[in-house]
């Protein structure tokens, strides 16, 4: 058999497959049922690029294998740090199909499924978010879902044609100071450097000081900076905590600005009666970025991001093309003029796998186990001598930290913890800093994760710190 032959042969592929699927099943039984000691089998960086380096595969079987035990357990209900989804099989399953069909894209012909799933998976959802006559696409990321929401901002809210003529005036968005970095970038790669950023500061909660918006506004506007809307975080990601999105929405009303709600890891709580008052105003809305590879179960990166005004959706990349569609509905099918990719992997079809298996009901109950399981875990900490939180959690984010009589040591005590958790490697958690204080945060992201789980990290940290004096 020649190299090639040898490359496409269907036998291996049938063979490799089915062994693949086997480890990986074998693998998420074991890590579900917490079998495994370690969440994290931490290596060094260089080490590890050395080991790799040095490594032989005498199969694809072999290879399989490596690459798993080099792999966090990300399905491990220890695993609960950062917000990235234990992945729904059927949904990884889906988004291998869609690799090898490798079909989905920027124009229909090539990608017929993908595209009219692109839709019906848009349609289905937009109503949860009041956009009951809106449109939306699904992207590669959070982070481009907010950088495309902003470009369309700029666009319609904007005096000058800048998609033509580039941009002379000074524009700025105002965010939370809490917001994802992400913002922050978007607003820089679309060249308004720290002028384009207006941070508003935050209240004891983390949530955005809404009667500040006004006054910076005024500021901006005084200075010559051309403010072009407001971005809401729902939450926002160190603490997850969403801002009061009925205010901000009267706001940018008041004002006729953009109001984008970046809604990467919470928009999904609209599926949960229990829940989504904390997405309350989000109809008030022109944009929202949703990650489902957060809250939704599907393998990294799946995001949608929705319009309110279908011809927005349209608009992002062709300012001055609206003739081309006159009427906004026109080419629905053709997602390559929304979206800032090209060739695009088949995302639509992770998430429709999943209603269509299970239906819509499925988010919903998933966020009312992650989100009740953060409750009950500020409860345990609570219950915790010389234990803190930053804040009660309004979704399934937790931060705290180990408090002393002597202040001064915490912020060396906890970065201390975080790193001895990360060497034990039996948890997985994170750590971040809110009013230069070093919290550990967890996001419960696994609805097996239990309250021995939450309990059992409890009574490790307070081990840990006995190890330290
Ligand atoms: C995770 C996150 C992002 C970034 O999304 P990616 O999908 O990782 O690019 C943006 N905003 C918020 C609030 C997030 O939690």
């Amino acid at each position: 058999m020649s190299l090639l032959d040898r490359v496409y042969d269907p036998e291996s592929f049938r063979k490799s497959g089915h062994f693949l699927v086997d480890l990986l099943a074998d693998n998420l039984a074991a890590n579900l049922s917490g079998i495994p000691e370690k969440v994290i089998d931490y290596i060094q960086p260089d080490k590890n690029y050395e080991n790799w380096k040095n490594k032989k595969f005498g199969d694809p079987e072999q290879y399989f294998k490596e690459l798993i035990s080099n792999s966090i357990r990300i399905q491990h209900p220890r695993y609960i740090g950062h917000q990235v989804s234990a992945p729904a099989p059927l949904a990884a399953l889906a988004g291998f199909e869609g690799l090898m069909l490798n079909s989905g894209g920027a124009i229909y012909e090539m990608s017929a499924a993908s595209s009219t799933l692109e839709r019906l998976v848009i349609d289905t959802f937009k109503s949860y978010f009041g956009f009951d006559t809106g449109d939306g696409i699904i992207t590669s990321g959070g982070t481009l879902a907010n950088l495309t929401a902003l470009i369309c901002a700029r666009n319609a809210k904007a005096t000058e044609e800048i998609w033509q003529e580039g941009q002379n005036e000074k524009y700025a968005f105002m965010v939370s100071e809490e917001a994802h970095y992400c913002i922050d970038r978007a607003v820089r790669v679309m060249g308004w450097g720290d002028a384009g950023i207006i941070k508003v500061p935050v209240d004891d909660h983390y949530k955005m000081k809404t009667e500040f918006l006004e006054p910076l506004y005024q500021k901006a506007t005084s200075e010559g900076i051309i403010v072009l809307g407001v971005v809401g975080s729902a939450p926002t990601t160190s603490t997850g905590i969403y801002d009061d999105l009925t205010s901000i929405g009267h706001f940018c009303q008041k004002h006729d600005l953009w109001y984008h709600i970046d809604a990467a890891h919470g928009g999904p709580a609209v599926f949960s009666e229990k829940y989504k008052h904390l997405m309350r105003g989000c109809e008030l809305a022109h944009s929202i970025t949703v990650d489902a590879h957060k809250m939704m179960m599907t393998p990294s990166l799946t995001t949608m991001l929705f319009f309110r005004k279908p011809e927005d959706s349209y608009k992002t990349f062709a300012q001055k093309a609206q003739y081309l569609w006159s009427d906004s509905t026109e080419e629905w099918y053709n997602y390559g003029k929304r979206t800032m990719e090209c060739t695009k992997i088949m995302l639509s079809s992770r998430i429709y796998a999943l209603i269509a298996n299970y239906g819509i009901e499925v988010f919903g109950e998933y966020i009312d186990k992650c989100y009740d399981l953060a409750q009950i875990f500020a409860e345990l900490i609570s219950n915790t001598d010389n234990m803190e939180i930053a804040v009660h959690p309004e979704s399934n984010i937790v931060c705290f930290r180990l408090t002393s009589s002597d202040p001064d040591k915490d912020n060396e005590t906890n970065k201390r913890i975080r790193q001895a958790l990360l060497e034990d490697g039996s948890y997985y958690i994170v750590q971040t800093m809110l009013n230069n204080k070093v919290y550990l945060r967890v996001s419960i992201m696994n609805p097996f994760t239990s309250q021995q789980d939450l309990q059992g990290l409890l009574d490790l940290i307070i081990l840990k710190s006995s190890m330290f004096n």
